[in-house]
């Protein structure tokens, strides 16, 4: 397992497979993304990715967008990355295409599914989304459920829109057998321009109160330290990034953009490693895959987390507490350690 300067691990791939969508949400953060005409990476391209992060020791991709859906070839990525040994392969989508695609998603080898679904009425769904399709995403999530796949309903919470609503559609999810990501409003791309208007931590912490009451069972994530209750064999997952040091101290996450960057972080643009060159390049596929090894591994000595403590207090224990080791040898300085939530909670621009 590949660890970070600050101890973390390197177990998890999230790929932006097209920046192309038939949404327009609101509050869209695009992965970070927004970088204009390119040309999106080929089956051919992602198999040689599958392979070297395989070879890293990475288990686990998610495929996201954009809209991953609109890619009629995401089924033959998903098999390539199941071929080379990824053992928990998911999407996350904004349903609509959903209705026609289980069957060949489930074929190609998916675990979950997460449907992006802000709320369960028809005019405030179209509010958020630009687009008047509750119907075919509800109708989605039933076939995936009818063929077995596993869904995990997304819902950002937004002040003034859905906000009363998280209750009722974490009660819907479970009711149709699937579970829940509460997601806090991250503040990226549209995010960012709406931010100070719809952030709210509120319904998420009522929810919390009430989860902690209800639930059957509480767990912490290794990934971002994210709390997930159980109500029956389903759950809800609280996904609280901004601000929050304990978020950033559980990320496992190497991000792929859809025009073939190796990102670190969602919030962090400078700094990454361009895969496109190689896989472009007259290389043999060997020596392209030894280089992608090679770009991720001097990537991955530059990932540190985005909101930390003041390392001297908080942060010894928790780190302690989980068992994984404190920093980096030379310490950083108290004086240049970050802690930026108080610019997000201004609503002032984050710093990359
Ligand atoms: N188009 C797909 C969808 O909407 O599900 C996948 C791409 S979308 C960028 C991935 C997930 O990020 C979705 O669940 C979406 O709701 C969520 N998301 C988008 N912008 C966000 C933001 N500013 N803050 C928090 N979550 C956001
Ligand atoms: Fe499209 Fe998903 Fe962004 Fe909505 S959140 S605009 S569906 S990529």
């Amino acid at each position: 397992m590949i660890r970070d300067a600050y101890g973390r691990s390197l177990a998890t791939l999230r790929v932006s497979v097209t920046e192309r969508c038939n949404f327009n949400c609101i509050f869209c953060h695009s992965e970070g993304a927004g970088r204009g005409s390119f040309d999106e990476l080929s089956v051919n391209d992602y198999d040689m990715i599958a392979e070297a992060t395989s070879r890293l020791g990475l288990k686990y991709v998610k495929f996201t967008g954009g809209e991953p859906l609109l890619r009629s070839d995401l089924e033959e990525i998903i098999h390539s990355f199941k071929e080379h040994g990824f053992e928990e392969i998911s999407i996350t989508t904004n349903g609509f295409l959903l209705p026609e695609r289980t069957e060949g998603l489930k074929e190609a080898g998916v675990s979950w599914i997460n449907v992006s679904l802000h709320s369960l009425k028809r005019q405030r769904f179209r509010r958020i989304t630009g687009v008047d399709a509750l119907n075919r995403v509800l109708n989605g999530i039933e076939k995936a459920l009818e063929n077995g796949i596993e869904v995990r309903v997304n819902v950002v919470v937004l002040r003034g829109i859905n906000e009363d609503e998280v209750e009722e559609i974490v009660k819907y999810a479970i009711g149709k057998g699937a579970s829940v990501h509460v997601i806090e409003l991250h503040p990226v791309g549209n995010g960012a321009h709406i931010f100070r208007e719809r952030h709210s931590r509120e319904p998420i912490e009522r929810l919390k109160k009430w989860l902690e009451e209800v639930a059957d069972k509480k767990e912490v994530r290794e990934l971002h330290n994210r709390p997930r209750y159980y109500l029956g064999k389903n759950f809800v997952e609280l996904i609280e990034p901004v601000g929050n040091p304990y978020f950033c101290a559980g990320c496992t996450r190497l991000r792929l953009s859809a025009d073939g960057k190796f990102y670190p972080c969602i919030n962090v643009y400078q700094t990454h490693f361009d895969a496109s060159r190689v896989l472009r390049s007259g290389e043999s596929r060997e020596i392209k895959i030894m280089k992608i090894i090679e770009g991720i591994l001097e990537l991955n000595d530059k990932r540190r987390p985005y909101y930390m403590w003041n390392l001297d207090f908080e942060a010894k224990g928790l780190m302690v507490k989980k068992g994984i080791q404190v920093g980096r040898i030379g310490l950083p300085k108290r004086a240049k350690l970050q802690f930026r939530s108080a610019r997000v909670r201004e609503g002032r621009p984050l710093e990359a």
